[in-house]
């Protein structure tokens, strides 16, 4: 169960965690030159940074590993470091935990959740999968180590397609947590699944009447869209990706000067420095904001970041029998995976 699995996380020495967290934070010298104390503390204690794209572009930038979820677990499994310091959310965290038990995982923020894997609690989402028996449990890397552990394989945007494509066609499956998700991959693969009806916050706020008239104001403009977002969102966009997917579609197509982009905003970062010669133009979500953040990520800071490292906490924990049954689907996701999206390290 994630809540019991969060509750066990090593938080710190204080009962309260924010308050511990504040007061530390408080104490930070203002003058320190952060970025230089987070590289001496990540040498010194053989440390490597994991960042996802949707993290503040400066933590982009101090990572030796910048990527999606599938890269990011690739390079969770592939690390000699001692310690993994995973400036993501708390899934993620976790997954690189399942695969390294013996090494300490720090998470900036213990409270980085997911929305997404919040509306998967196991509970509920193992009493509704007793009416699939005989199915395949295919469940995306956005959920708890307790779904994964029912699952029997784990997926993310870019290898959902595949690995459905590579199970034989007269096998049923259930598909989890992203309806959205679910549909473009039953779209892809002509497959009917049985799917779980969540969604994240971020991607399902994208507004298709905004959009459709910020394409009417931008005809110029190549619409990229993620696989999370509603499908009359997704039906108006030129490519649908995972964030590395939309990245690379970026990144080669030198020829394209403009692009509208549904995705978590902290992508941006890599696309302009890769591409300072085109315009990115975030869809509009239905906040009335011109771009689309997620409030879980955006809990890791530098701040955040340094404290981490330099005590040791927060790190994730996980009961021993709950990891290796979580294991078993991610290992699986590894295998069936091995041709697909190589370990990115910065600077690939
Ligand atoms: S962007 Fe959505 S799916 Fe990704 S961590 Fe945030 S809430 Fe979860």
């Amino acid at each position: 169960m994630e809540t019991l699995t969060v509750l066990r996380d090593k938080r710190g020495p204080s009962d309260s965690w924010q308050e511990d967290l504040s007061r530390r934070a408080d104490a930070i010298d203002p003058t320190l030159d952060l970025e230089a104390e987070i590289r001496r503390l990540k040498a010194e204690k053989n440390a490597v940074i994991l960042a996802h794209y949707y993290q503040d572009g400066e933590l982009q930038d101090l990572a030796d590993y910048v990527g999606d979820s599938l890269a990011l677990a690739q390079a969770a499994a592939k690390t000699d470091a001692s310690v993994i310091v995973f400036c993501g959310v708390h899934f993620m965290a976790e997954t690189a935990k399942i695969l390294n038990p013996d090494k300490p995982v720090l998470l900036p923020d213990l409270d980085a959740g997911c929305s997404l894997a919040d509306r998967c609690p196991i509970d509920v989402y193992s009493e509704w999968l007793k009416q699939y028996p005989g199915h395949t449990v295919i469940n995306y890397i956005n959920s708890s180590a307790a779904v994964k552990a029912v699952s029997d394989i784990i997926c993310t945007s870019s290898n959902a397609v595949d690995i459905v494509a590579q199970l034989p066609k007269d096998e049923p499956i259930v598909f989890g947590p992203d309806r959205h998700l679910g549909r473009w991959v039953e779209k892809q693969t002509g497959r009917k699944m049985v799917l779980w009806p969540g969604f994240c916050i971020v991607h399902e706020q994208f507004n298709a009447r905004r959009l459709q008239k910020l394409i009417d104001a931008h005809p110029d403009a190549t619409i990229i869209a993620h696989p999370e977002c509603e499908e009359a969102v997704l039906d108006r966009a030129d490519h649908i990706g995972s964030t590395l997917s939309l990245l690379k579609f970026v990144q080669s197509h030198p020829e394209i000067k403009k692009f509208i982009v549904a995705t978590e905003h902290g992508i941006f970062h890599q696309m302009k420095r890769s591409r300072p010669d085109a315009e990115f133009i975030c869809s509009p979500p239905n906040s009335g904001c011109d771009c689309a953040m997620c409030p879980y990520m955006r809990l890791n800071t530098l701040e955040k970041l340094y404290l981490c490292l330099r005590d040791g906490y927060p790190q994730i924990e996980m009961d021993e029998d709950l990891r290796v049954r979580a294991e078993r689907s991610v290992v699986r996701m590894l295998e069936m995976s091995k041709h697909l999206a190589p370990v990115q390290q910065k600077g690939d």
